[in-house]
């Protein structure tokens, strides 16, 4: 979703998105039904708690040092190739809800994108980026998370 301005290969490098820490164990992605039961069936260990109609990992309490991978890292990549959850499909941009209203922010982890322009991030949401994010979180709101402060506000909702 993100290919006009995020190589595969840079993701490929990083991976920093499916490792996490006790600071954003809450950014774990969300996932459907179908996703779901397809890493169950590769990776039974997995376990999963209900999100609002859609499911997260069960992660457990982490130490202050301790990484939680997510379970559909493989040395390749993800597992889910294409069909990542949407919540991965959009990395580092989030839907979250800022005073009420919906809105979308950037995580600074990703360096690839954070240190672009502002024209290039918020030019990609308004070529249609953002339309099909909201009109996913209409379908799909348990992708929507609480503001998290360090998140910069790209663009509200109209
Ligand atoms: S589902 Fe795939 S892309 Fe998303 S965090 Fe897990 S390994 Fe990474």
């Amino acid at each position: 979703m993100l290919k006009s301005i995020l190589s595969g290969q840079s993701c490929a490098k990083c991976r920093l998105c499916c490792v996490f820490d006790i600071y954003d164990i809450w950014e774990t992605p969300v996932f459907t039904d179908e996703i779901r039961e397809r890493i169950s069936a590769v990776k039974p260990d997995a376990e999963f708690v209900p999100k609002d109609g859609g499911w997260i990992f069960k992660t457990g309490e982490l130490t202050a040092e301790q990484l939680f991978n997510c379970p559909a890292l493989t040395e390749n990549g993800c597992m889910l190739g294409d069909d990542k959850p949407f919540d991965c499909r959009i990395w580092p941009y989030r839907i979250m809800e800022v005073g009420g209203r919906r809105a979308i922010t950037i995580a600074s982890i990703c360096e690839e994108l954070y240190n672009r322009p502002l024209s290039q991030l918020v030019g990609l949401l308004k070529d249609g980026l953002a339309e099909t994010i909201f009109c996913y979180a209409d379908e799909h709101p348990e992708i929507v998370k609480p503001y998290c402060e360090g998140y910069p506000v790209l663009l509200f909702e109209k």
